[in-house]
């Protein structure tokens, strides 16, 4: 099992939830705009949130960010030790830095220095497209975890080992790979994401199936998914993944719905998105199912908490497997939604 950070208030590794990240896409050096992104994604369900501090006044906005942010801020820092150093001590729950580029030793110890003082962790990020040259000759999944481990002991050396790792890269098979490599070597916690995964529809396929399958072999401990769009979308995603592979970790309402066939009898797609927004912010598990025809909908809707399958001019609405109700197609949303409420 993996080590246990505490970054904020939200715990990632040794068996907690996996954590939602996201990223700001606003100037940090406006606050205003950075934080109102960052309501928005807390809403949504992200846990921790990271902001690129690429000059001094975002280091400085950064720390009015912190100290009214809903969730953990992570400051993302490259090439400038001293953005660091300020970023921690206005109050970042990590700082996310790349060791090779901060401009040698004894800039990394200052910071090192800096992350013990003030207690706060570290997460060392490894891309695949900006690896160290001596690395070259290995496969990329080995160049990326043994870059990592080099990190990572060059921060020990230091007395740091609140450590989190990412290798990120853009081709699914290197950054599952190299996240089966690292597990096998390192107990820090991992950060899961494939990166500059595209636009949405790419986006969230590669990052599905790179932090998915990941997670189902009990790798990972937080994940972001990196899309070129609204981060709002990002956590959207990751939520989705998250509760495919069973470890969403919080109470939440499956939609099961069938495809549509020429047997279908009912508006399927519009009473499952009615149903989905109905109980978007439901406190307890539940599993409703949304069926066109009888021939496979009940069936399928038997160990649904309640469900519909439809009916040339009425619906039958099950539960628990059997019949509750019989209502009017036109009635069955009304009905569909009254039953839910009795959940
Ligand atoms: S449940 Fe009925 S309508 Fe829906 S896909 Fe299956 S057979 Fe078709």
């Amino acid at each position: 099992m993996s080590k246990k950070i505490q970054i904020g208030k939200i715990a990632i590794g040794g068996g907690e939830r996996i954590a939602v990240q996201s990223m700001t896409n606003t100037p940090t050096s406006n606050a205003q705009a950075t934080l109102e992104q960052i309501y928005a994604l807390a809403e949504r369900g992200c846990d921790i949130v990271r902001s690129s501090v690429p000059d001094m006044a975002s280091a400085k906005a950064f720390k009015t960010i912190c100290e009214k942010s809903p969730i953990p801020v992570v400051a993302d820092i490259h090439f400038d030790y001293k953005l660091a150093i300020a970023a921690i001590e206005n109050g970042a729950a990590k700082v996310r830095i790349n060791p090779g580029n901060l401009g040698g030793e004894s800039k990394l110890r200052a910071v090192a220095d800096c992350l013990k003082a003030h207690r706060v962790p570290v997460r060392v990020g490894v891309n695949g497209g900006s690896l160290d040259k001596k690395y070259a000759s290995l496969p990329a999944a080995e160049a990326m975890c043994e870059s990592a481990l080099e990190y990572c002991s060059l921060l020990e050396k230091y007395g740091v080992d609140d450590i989190v790792v990412s290798v990120k890269s853009s081709c699914v098979k290197d950054m599952v790979d190299c996240n089966r490599l690292l597990s096998k070597r390192c107990d820090y916690p991992l950060h899961l994401g494939v990166t500059e995964a595209g636009l949405y529809m790419q986006g969230l396929v590669k990052s599905a199936i790179g932090i998915g399958s990941l997670l189902l072999d009990g790798i990972g401990d937080t994940i972001r998914v990196s899309l070129t769009d609204d981060p709002v979308k990002e956590v959207d995603s990751a939520c989705e993944i998250l509760k495919a592979v069973n470890m969403y970790g919080k109470p939440y309402a499956e939609i099961i719905s069938c495809p549509t066939c020429a047997r279908t009898e009912i508006d399927v797609k519009g009473l499952a998105e009615k149903v989905r927004e109905y109980t978007s912010g439901v406190n307890k598990n539940l599993q409703i199912a949304v069926m066109g025809c009888i021939v496979n909908g009940i069936g399928e809707s038997a160990h649904c908490d309640i469900g519909v399958a439809g009916g040339k001019e009425k619906t039958a609405l099950f539960k628990d497997g059997k019949i509750i109700r019989t209502v009017p197609n036109d009635k069955l949303m009304q009905a569909l939604l009254e039953e839910i409420d009795k959940l």
